[in-house]
């Protein structure tokens, strides 16, 4: 896509290099995944958004959940829920993963359809320890969606129920994914500038 046909704020001129997934076709993937989704669910369904990359992701999913029904015609009531999860800096994984629900709020999802809502899958490892640990809590069901998912060689084989796109290997921003708290409030999935880069590294 040549960027000059895109809206990119002022602010961002000089710091992307390209738009991979405009934003009108991430919308347009978001209500396809979410007819599959609620096609999929006949109860009340736990919308667990990993805070803060899949924020814009999860806004625009549940809106779309609201307003399709299941095979039987039926809207679903939906609860919402949020989780942070912490395990990048700058653009690379520091290897730990830290989960902030408290031990009364994962007690809360006993018996529940839960869906976690991620904005991207790189190495896996991410939700591979969420899963892990949400698995002595006695969910009725658990499954993820995920917005992107990375071809990487360090993927660890995890595969979301549910993937918006595929994307290459490389560092994307854009759509809430930050670099360093950057770049959440631009609309396209872009690729970070060598500018971009220097400029917003080791800075938040
Ligand atoms: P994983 O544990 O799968 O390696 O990484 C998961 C998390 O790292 C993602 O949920 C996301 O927050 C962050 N991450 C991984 N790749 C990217 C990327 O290309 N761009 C951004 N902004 N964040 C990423
Ligand atoms: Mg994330
Ligand atoms: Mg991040």
């Amino acid at each position: 896509y040549k960027l000059e046909h895109f809206n990119i704020p002022m602010h961002y001129q000089e710091d992307v290099s390209s738009i991979l997934i405009p934003h009108g076709l991430i919308l347009d993937r978001i209500e396809k995944l979410a007819k599959m989704i609620i096609s999929q669910y006949n109860d009340r369904l736990v919308v667990c958004c990993v805070l803060k990359g899949g924020h814009q992701f999860f806004a625009d999913l549940v809106n779309f959940l609201k307003n399709f029904t299941n095979k039987e015609g039926k809207n679903l009531p939906i609860a919402l829920d949020f989780i942070r999860v912490k395990s990048y800096e700058n653009d690379s994984s520091t290897g730990t993963v830290n989960i902030s629900m408290t031990e009364k709020e994962l007690a809360g999802l006993k018996g529940k359809d839960v869906l976690i809502v991620e904005d991207i899958i790189d190495t896996g490892r991410t939700m591979v320890a969420l899963l892990q640990h949400l698995k002595s809590y006695e969910l009725k069901s658990v499954k993820v969606a995920s917005l992107f998912i990375k071809k990487t060689p360090l993927s660890n084989g995890f595969i979301p129920d549910y993937v918006g796109f595929s994307v290459p290997n490389l560092f994307i921003v854009g759509y809430c994914l930050d670099y360093n708290d950057h770049f959440r409030d631009l609309n396209h999935v872009c690729a970070i500038s060598e500018t971009g880069r220097i400029k917003y590294m080791n800075d938040s």
